[in-house]
């Protein structure tokens, strides 16, 4: 039995209650324990999670729908705003179809889950977000890792022996934690040499990245057929909650059929649904988001580079300091707080042993003035170890 009691505090989770926002349309400018701070913690890239507009879909459609769907999909809680979000997610995605889950986690479960089970190989990346391990041990097949964002590593993988069973090569296009892409075009050609699917979870990557916020994918030129099956959620940049996978019409079908988080769950509320209409019309309509992220994203890394602090090779607005122990990471955290801005800790198991850190990432909803006083607050207290 694991101890329910006792945790070191170095290791202890805690959850901070938002007592209010400070500022309007932001979720970046908070009040905890009375006291305002700058939120750099969140993953409301564009800033759209309280825009007026996608909260004006939120209650115009639950006046009209109500707050809760009802029933699952498959019974009766599916509905026009489902039916129409999924048809422009489809078109986002220039895919034949895309289909509504209720999160990225269940989203995930559903397309590993469906494509493999047992006698077929899984290959995991190292640094895949839990969601996609878990998918995996669910699956009954059989999982192997290969090293962080490493096609050769993969390759050998997927070239040993693997008898009568297929393969299927999952990946997140931007890893959570540390913010760089993998390398789906490495990957994808793997695939097709291999005959193995590729599963690209874009939860980090859609919307902000691309020439067109389109996600990593875009971004390395990379169509449906170089990747048969594209997992986004609508948490992230996209503001509201939720998720979707797109694929061809065939693979949407087979999940409708035979995906457990699709079939034995209850349907997303619509004016979630509608609300997520908004933002991704907003999205494509207000590209200044996407490049006020990005732009921010590179003035932190060219004022932290300037004070030398130790960066690692991310260019989206995830921007990991790595920090070592889990103890480093906590301080570092808190006193930053103390100086006004929330950054989260990150430690095991979320990443590896020894590679705690502060999370840092940027929305559209920051000022150019806040990341340069938080560049100055990480240079007051990091310690000499987190010098370049
Ligand atoms: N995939 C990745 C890469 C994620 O970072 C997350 C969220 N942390 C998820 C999936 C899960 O998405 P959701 O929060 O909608 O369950």
């Amino acid at each position: 039995m694991a101890n329910l009691v006792e945790w070191p505090k170095a290791m202890k989770r805690i959850r901070r209650t938002v007592e209010a926002f400070t500022a309007a349309g932001s979720t970046a400018h908070v009040v905890i324990d009375g006291r305002p701070l700058v939120s750099f913690c969140g993953n409301d890239y564009l800033g759209l999670a309280r825009d007026p507009r996608v909260a004006a879909a939120l209650a115009g459609a639950s006046s009209t729908c109500g707050a809760g769907a009802g029933a699952s999909h498959l019974i009766s809680g599916h509905g026009r705003e489902h039916a129409l979000l999924e048809a422009e997610l489809a078109e986002f995605t220039a895919r034949e179809r895309a289909l509504l889950f209720s999160t990225g986690y269940m989203a995930n479960l559903a397309a590993v889950s469906t494509l493999a089970g047992r006698g077929d190989l899984v290959l995991l990346d190292r640094l895949s977000h839990a969601s996609l391990i878990d998918a995996a041990l669910l699956s009954r097949a059989r999982l192997r890792r290969y090293a962080h964002a490493s096609a050769a590593a993969a390759a050998a993988m997927l070239g040993a022996p693997r008898g009568s069973g297929g393969a299927l090569l999952v990946t997140d296009g931007v890893f959570s934690m540390d913010g760089d892409l993998a390398p789906v075009r490495e990957l994808s050609a793997l695939a097709h040499a291999h005959a193995a699917t590729l599963v690209v979870d874009d939860a980090h990557g859609l919307g902000v990245i691309g020439a067109t916020g389109r996600g990593t994918l875009e971004q390395l030129e990379l169509d449906a057929r170089a990747v048969p099956l594209l997992v986004g959620t609508l948490g992230k940049a996209f503001g509201t909650f939720g998720a979707f996978i797109a694929g061809s019409a065939e693979l949407i079908e087979s999940l409708i059929q035979r995906a457990r988080t699709y079939i034995y769950t209850t349907a997303l509320p619509q004016p979630v649904a509608a609300a997520t209409r908004a933002a991704l019309k907003l999205a494509q309509e207000e590209g200044w988001r996407r490049a006020h992220v990005l732009a921010l994203t590179a003035r932190f890394r060219e004022a932290a580079r300037a004070r030398g602090i130790a960066l690692t090779d991310s260019g989206t607005p995830i921007q990991p300091i790595i920090l070592g122990s889990a103890e480093a990471a906590l301080e570092a955290s808190e006193r930053l707080l103390a100086s006004g801005m929330w950054v989260a800790a990150i430690r095991p198991p979320t990443v590896p042993e020894g590679a705690s850190r502060l999370r840092i990432t940027f929305s559209a909803a920051h000022r150019e003035e806040e990341v340069t006083a938080l560049v100055a607050a990480l240079d007051r207290i990091l310690p000499s170890g987190a010098r370049a």
